[in-house]
């Protein structure tokens, strides 16, 4: 039976082995931009939980506000009663969303909020196919999963007969030859050749790809897919799951190119840490749904609300988003400062909006300096070594950068410092 089992176990500490972890590190406390060890080792951490902790480790006002909501109530079920704090999270939330969106629902992550969405698109047309965007990442659930493509590992793993009802069409993405056009005729070809009549609910799109690369749309080309959308009655959905509440310095990077999706889906930064999603939608849409065919247990928790709304008070009182794009703005001039290696090709692009932003390798930089493995993750090590988390995407040679966006001037100098270091000793 059981021989061998001893030694997984003690190596993952009791965890199953199925996640794959960036670093060995065991965390005990964090503050703003820093991680802690017991020990006492400190490390600069530009993946924010992956993009999660908007207002940094422990921000004093999320912090207190959690405190209070906690004396207050925790779980008040939203299928037994109201939540006070979940409908005072939703008045807060009304002047931000984008125009004409105005319900919302509740639950705890990313994923749990696509199948949601999904739900909710297809109930509201009375169609099932979605169209999505090859690399792609929206969850692990099987709803999810299906319509994610950024990495074929997520799938291939036993993920079992996933749900059907999708077609995928590129990405537009110019550094890798897809442009606007090609997109765009991508999604007619779908409609003429895969989808059985006009059987569309919905294209689901990340504004900004997130795992898939961080790859910014060209201008315009948001515009154009809603124009699309209306023109056959087709609904938008915008998976901000990663670049909304801030990240790229407007609180939705739909708001980039004044585009209003019929549905918005949002988690990640949304609590500064605590589990909150969310989908929003046009009254039009969400008054659609057939009854009963949503709910969660822990589904709108009063103190992640608490923590919501303490994350917007922080954007108002510290001038949030006004750092998000002058940090911003100084990393990417910073690393294309950096640009090349010690006596070679390295950066072959440097992208994205506000704190989500990407430097990506020259395809052949890597073996031209003879590494066994990409460039992002040889980089990504020599940073933890001298000190800072920084996360390949999982797309090419590509690393990200995604701080929380209370990120100082000095720390996005001491990112580059350290970045600029890793790349020397790499390739030298
Ligand atoms: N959508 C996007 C765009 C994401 O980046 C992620 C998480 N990386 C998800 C959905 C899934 O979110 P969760 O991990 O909270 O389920």
């Amino acid at each position: 039976g059981v021989s061998g089992f001893g030694t997984p176990l003690e190596r993952h500490g009791g965890l199953f082995p199925g996640i794959k972890r960036l670093t060995e590190l065991v965390v005990d406390r964090g503050a703003g931009c820093r991680l802690f060890t017991r020990e006492g080792e400190r490390y600069l951490d530009f993946t924010s939980g992956i993009g999660v902790l908007s207002t940094g480790h422990c921000h004093p006002t999320v912090v207190e506000a959690v405190r209070e909501q906690a004396g207050r109530i925790t779980h008040a079920q939203q299928s037994v009663v109201y939540n006070a704090a979940a409908l005072d999270l939703i008045e807060r939330l009304l002047p931000v969303l984008p125009s004409g969106i105005n319900t919302a629902f509740f639950c705890n992550s990313g994923g749990e909020a696509v199948e949601n969405a999904l739900r909710l698109a297809r109930q509201a047309t009375r169609k099932d196919t979605v169209l999505c965007f090859l690399g792609g990442y929206h969850g692990r659930t099987s709803g999810a999963l299906a319509v994610t493509s950024s990495s074929a590992s997520y799938r291939g793993g036993r993920a079992g007969p996933l749900p059907s009802g999708q077609v995928f069409v590129p990405y537009p993405y110019e550094h890798a030859g897809v442009s606007a056009d090609d997109t765009m005729r991508a999604l007619d070809a779908a409609i003429l050749q895969q989808v059985g009549g006009d059987d569309v609910a919905g294209v689901l799109i990340e504004p900004i790809l997130g795992e898939g690369g961080y790859v910014v749309p060209p201008a315009g080309f948001l515009s154009r897919l809603r124009e699309w959308c209306t023109d056959r009655g087709i609904l938008l959905i915008a998976d901000e799951v990663q670049s909304g509440f801030g990240r790229t310095g407007k609180m939705w990077a739909v708001d980039y190119e004044d585009v209003a999706p019929d549905i918005l889906i949002s988690a990640k930064g949304l609590a500064s840490g605590y589990p909150l999603a969310a989908v929003f939608a046009r009254e039009g849409v969400s008054k659609m749904q057939l009854a009963n065919s949503c709910g969660g247990t822990y589904g709108g928790n009063a103190v992640a609300c608490a923590a919501a709304m303490a994350t917007l008070d922080v954007f108002k009182a510290e001038g949030v988003l006004k750092n998000v794009l002058e940090r911003g703005a100084q990393l990417q001039a910073g690393l294309r400062r950096i640009g090349g290696g010690a006596d070679g090709p390295l950066l072959a692009d440097v992208r994205g909006r506000g704190l989500m932003v990407a430097a990506e390798f020259e395809s052949g930089a890597a073996a031209y300096y003879g590494l066994r493995t990409s460039l992002a993750v040889a980089i990504s090590h020599a940073c933890f070594e001298r000190g800072m988390l920084l996360l390949p995407t999982g797309h090419r040679d590509t690393l990200r950068f995604v701080p929380p966006l209370i990120v100082s001037e000095d720390e996005v100098d001491e990112c580059l410092d350290i970045f600029q270091e890793a790349v020397k000793y790499v390739t030298s």
